[in-house]
């Protein structure tokens, strides 16, 4: 793995260090305010060689969209993956890292006309579509294009579905399309589905590849010669959730109806090479008790904790991600547990993270750290309020370390090693001394 002088180094971990332990010591070093991640490329380099040995017969093509964090966006290039891209943007990102446009799919169905110009010119030419206007615009715009046709097929159980916006119907709609496409005289390669990000229904896979499969056929009938199969994404990704069931779904199904073709089987896998490599750890800020109003009893009811990330920066995939954070105080669980809330920085009231969790009692200076904060965070942040997106500091174990450079190419000068106050600071806008001040500070009451 090369990266440029601008890119950000990785420290490698003694070993018994884990991202958990970095952020405690990073807190402990008592200048740090931001809330910050710990990303471990580890993980994705551990994860990328899980799918590609439990799935050999799939091609995975990461979705870009899920994080385009430069480290994984070079390390899976390094690695031979290709790139699920939605917009111009994104296929320059890819580009600009040297992959080829022949490892690009241009996996969004409703694309802006520049934006089909701009994989004209560049060359980046696979591309899915699930309408009949974007068979007019790409003939129009890109008429060389090699076209894949999505179908829906929806999980029963899903994270985020993604049915309701795009998918023809199977039965119905795809073979007047692939008709329309026919008639349009334009190059139609195969057919790809996404059953929806964060799959918790494995046979759905062996539906759509059925379904899919069913129309290869119907195509050889009208002068088309599939070569090409895209299972999207929608693999799961949190710390103990596997992959095993879908990938056994997945190879049973493409066995029974791909077995004795050389059809080549893509994939577009998000979540489930990132979300569990970051880690995130938020400061309380502010903190407010809410008591009972009884004047005979004006006991603590619930307590709301304000901490430096919300809905508005990493805590976005609340709302559009429909991801269920769990908090933990790393002071830990310990104590009485009170109802509590906890709130983003902002002045919006919608800016909650939870409306209702128990938790010990915390003060302001204490933290949080939430897991598999790596789907859909970082890419998604705003910085409404004035407040800054969470910087990232990268880490990667020992042993990760040299499973990889024996396989990769990579600067020695990259990275760092050991664990010095300065490497464990790597990449984070960590305060100055003068900026310590006494924490955590507990409430003060008066004692009538
Ligand atoms: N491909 C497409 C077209 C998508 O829209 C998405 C997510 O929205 C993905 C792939 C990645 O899905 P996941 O993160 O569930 O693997």
């Amino acid at each position: 793995m090369k990266l440029s002088n601008t890119d950000q180094k990785i420290q490698v971990l003694e070993p018994g260090w884990t991202p958990e332990r970095v952020i405690r010591n990073v807190i402990n070093s008592g200048v740090q305010e931001n809330a910050f991640y710990v990303f471990d490329i580890g993980e994705v380099y551990r994860r990328y060689k899980e799918f590609i040995t439990l799935m050999p017969r799939v091609q995975p093509f990461y979705a870009v969209k899920c994080n385009d964090h430069q480290t994984i966006l070079k390390l899976l290039a390094d690695l031979g993956a290709g790139f699920d891209c939605a917009s111009k943007g994104e296929i320059n990102k890819i580009l600009g890292l040297g992959v080829e446009a022949s490892n690009i799919i241009f996996a969004n169905p409703a694309k802006p006309a520049s934006h089909l110009r701009h994989a004209a010119s560049t060359g980046v030419n696979l591309m899915t579509f699930d309408n009949e206007m974007e068979l007019t615009k790409i003939k129009a715009l890109h008429p060389s294009a090699k076209l894949v046709l999505r179908i829906r097929c929806d999980a029963e159980v899903v994270q985020c579905n993604l049915g309701m916006k795009f998918g023809c119907d199977a039965l119905n709609e795809a073979p007047r399309l692939i008709r329309a496409a026919r008639f349009l005289g334009l190059d139609l390669v195969g057919i790809s589905f996404h059953v929806g990000s964060g799959c918790g229904d494995p046979p759905v896979f062996r539906r759509a590849i059925f379904a899919a499969s069913q129309l290869f056929d119907y195509a050889a009938t009208v002068g088309y010669n599939f070569q090409l199969l895209d299972i999207g994404g929608g693999f799961p990704g949190n710390k103990g959730q596997s992959l095993d069931e879908i990938a056994a779904v997945v190879n049973l199904a493409l066995d029974d109806f791909f077995g004795d073709t050389d059809v080549q089987v893509i994939a577009e896998p998000g979540r489930y090479f990132v979300a569990s490599a970051f880690t995130l750890a938020t400061c309380i800020h502010s903190k407010r008790e809410v008591r009972n109003m009884d004047e005979k009893d004006s006991s603590v009811t619930h307590v709301m904790y304000y901490i430096n990330e919300g809905v508005y920066g990493a805590f976005n995939v609340v709302i559009y991600d429909h991801f269920n954070p769990i908090a933990i105080p790393l002071k830990g669980f310990g104590g009485k547990l009170t109802p509590s809330s906890i709130w983003g920085p902002t002045c919006d009231s919608m800016d909650m993270v939870l409306e209702n969790v128990m938790l010990p009692t915390l003060d302001v200076g204490e933290w949080f750290m939430f897991e598999n904060m790596g789907a859909y965070t970082l890419v998604a942040c705003t910085t409404f309020n004035g407040f800054p997106t969470s910087k990232v500091h990268i880490v990667i174990s020992e042993e990760d370390w040299l499973l990889m450079t024996s396989e990769l190419s990579v600067c020695e000068d990259q990275f760092v090693f050991g664990n010095s106050p300065s490497n464990l600071r790597i990449g984070l806008d960590v305060g100055d001394e003068d900026d310590k001040w006494e924490t955590p500070l507990s409430v003060q009451s008066p004692v009538c």
